[in-house]
């Protein structure tokens, strides 16, 4: 099903969630000299503007990005995922908001590589003309060589497949972005199979899953079926920013990120992020986060915070 655009739901409270989250785990990859690879499995378009089309139909961004962008008490690593996105904005005016590609894009380093896989045709073009406008702009700042060769493949395809031809990667590290659209109910279980057969190609990746909260339920059992994937550790954070209403009717109200194996930095993170968040971006008394944790080696330890 290929009726979904992500540019309608650019920078509302479920991409602040993602991204940032995204950000930590890349600062964490980033820690040790050797490359990795980055895989999204469902890329998006890359970069969306803001004050055009379909992201200024719904203004989902004011939900999101926009109570952050002048705020002067953010905890630094939320600081960090703000600064990225005004980087990207050097007028100061919010026009562009960056999604995961970009994101990874500008944390990584020359020795990483960027497998990104997109299946919408518009999509996955726009993702391209869009990498190749980032690489042409990094070549004449002089913020890195021009040609860099195989850093970055776009492929148009199935990224619930085309994974499977990327894991193990070449240097044994591997940070993998998993964000389908849900609207096929289908993708929930996709999603749970194709961690299956990625923990056995690659136990040690570290994975992170976004996903929507929702009264479904595939999503409302969603993450207690990744709970039992065959994985050392695992975080999952949920962010709410209103009282949930009945599914199909107004915005999304909450969404989540399950990371397995992730870093052991994470969890403090999130710990101190959380709560600011439910405090900029909640709407009402309904607003509120969860943030659990298990390891396997210890059975099923988990923690609930929030
Ligand atoms: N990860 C992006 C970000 O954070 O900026 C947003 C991705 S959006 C939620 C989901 C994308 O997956 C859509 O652009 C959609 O066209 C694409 N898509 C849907 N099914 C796909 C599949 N099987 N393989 C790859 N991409 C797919």
């Amino acid at each position: 099903m290929l009726s979904y655009r992500h540019a309608f739901h650019a920078g509302n409270h479920a991409d602040v969630l993602k991204h940032f989250v995204q950000i930590q785990l890349h600062e964490y990859m980033n820690q040790k000299d050797t490359a990795y690879t980055y895989i999204d499995t469902h890329s998006g378009a890359g970069v969306y503007a803001l004050d055009s089309g379909y992201a200024s139909k719904n203004a989902e961004y004011e939900t999101g990005i926009g109570p952050l962008w002048e705020r002067k008490d953010l905890p630094k690593s939320l600081a960090a995922y703000v600064n990225l996105v005004k980087g990207l904005n050097p007028s100061g005016k919010m026009r562009y908001y960056p999604g995961s590609p970009y994101c990874a894009d500008k944390m990584m380093r020359e020795q990483d590589r960027l497998r990104l896989f997109e299946l919408h045709p518009a999509d996955s073009k726009i993702l391209a003309d869009n990498f190749r406008k980032v690489e042409e702009h990094a070549a004449a700042q002089g913020e890195r060589p021009s040609g860099r060769g195989k850093r970055v493949l776009i492929e148009r395809g199935d990224g619930f497949h085309g994974i499977k031809t990327l894991l193990p990667p070449p240097s044994r590290r591997a940070l993998v972005l998993i964000d389908p659209p849900y609207e096929d109910k289908q993708d929930y279980r996709k999603v749970r199979d194709m961690l299956a057969d990625s923990l056995a190609r690659f136990p040690s990746g570290v994975f992170a899953v976004w996903y929507p909260v929702l009264q479904r339920m595939e999503s409302r059992q969603f993450a207690d079926k990744l709970k039992r994937l065959p994985c050392k550790e695992w975080i999952n954070v949920t962010l709410t920013v209103t009282t949930p209403g009945p599914d199909g009717f107004g915005p999304l109200h909450s969404s989540g990120m399950f990371i397995l194996n992730p870093p052991y930095t994470l969890e403090p993170t999130l710990r101190e992020v959380m709560p600011y968040l439910v405090k900029v971006l909640g709407k009402d008394a309904g607003a509120t986060f969860t943030i659990e944790r298990g390891a396997q080696v210890t059975g099923t330890a988990t923690a609930r915070v929030g």
